[in-house]
């Protein structure tokens, strides 16, 4: 096959010596989210990260399940005593389990900014890939009868396709129950937002939770969004870190975002990325 390419490209090729043929693509605008994005799909330190955490989490689990009383619940969290509760380890799904760099990579691409419509249709696709070290660090509790729940602010409209998605990739998922999406109902308690309080407390009426994971702090406990405030509120957690909580990393998007813009997401793109270049250190 013989393709017809611009003299530019052409000699490009010829002086680069290169056996692929650079294909002409349409011009993708600039985007702020690019080396993020490039970095979560494409650099292997990316890949290492997730393994290190997961396999640390393992190396500790069963000392974790051996001691009574050990609790990976915030004390406002823990609503119901330990005793007699079997063992569960919580994960979050999206970046935690799941990747879903394509939607962020095809929001790069088309210059587009997430919104509810298109990040359904790309999670009804049921197609992300599970994230390095998951699927042995789940399966690894569940084989050892630690009940695996999932915490997650997708919409329970889509916790078919999420249940699907997660058993396709390998992922354990003992039945409906073990995911708690963004919907969930809970008696006497009223979820404020995408807050997890409430679940994790519907969680501490039934088990032991030995271990939280998550990319975002709200993964753990309820913590304040302000930047300024959130070391402090973080500084008695510290000694969890590494052993009842797991933080992996997030550079494409979340509350460390928002943050720098004050959660105001109406505001347009340019004042929001004004106000992320005013948060830097110089
Ligand atoms: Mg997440």
């Amino acid at each position: 096959m013989t393709l017809r390419l611009p003299a530019g490209l052409l000699a490009f090729a010829l002086l680069a010596g290169c056996a692929s043929v650079p294909v002409p693509t349409a011009t993708v605008p600039a985007d702020d989210n690019l080396n993020a994005v490039a970095w979560s799909q494409t650099a292997i330190e990316h890949d290492l990260i997730y393994l290190q955490t997961y396999r640390d989490a393992q190396s500790q689990l069963l000392t974790a399940l051996n001691d009574p009383q050990w609790d990976a619940l915030a004390s406002s969290d823990r609503v119901a005593p330990l005793a007699q509760l079997p063992p569960a380890v919580v994960l979050d799904i999206d970046e935690t389990v799941l990747d879903n760099s394509p939607y962020a990579a095809r929001l790069v691409r088309s210059g587009k900014e997430y919104d509810e419509a298109s990040w359904q249709a790309w999670c009804r696709e049921e197609s992300a890939r599970a994230l390095p070290g998951a699927v042995a660090f789940t399966k690894f509790a569940a084989s050892h009868g630690i009940a695996v729940i999932y915490i997650s602010n997708r919409s329970r409209e889509l916790d078919q396709v999420t249940l699907a998605n997660l058993r396709k990739v390998g992922l354990p998922v003992s039945g409906p129950d073990a995911f708690l999406g963004l919907g969930t109902v809970v008696a006497g308690c009223t979820q404020v937002g995408s807050d997890k309080s409430c679940r994790r407390q519907q969680v501490s009426r039934h088990y032991r939770v030995l271990m939280q994971l998550g990319d975002q702090l709200g993964d753990f406990a309820d913590f304040p969004t302000d930047r300024a405030a959130r070391p402090q509120a973080m500084a008695r957690y510290l000694p969890w870190i590494g052993t009842r909580w797991f933080v992996l990393p997030n550079a494409t998007y979340g509350a460390w975002e928002s943050a720098l813009f004050h959660d105001q997401w109406s505001a347009p793109r340019q004042q929001r990325r004004r106000q992320k270049i005013e948060a830097l250190r110089y």
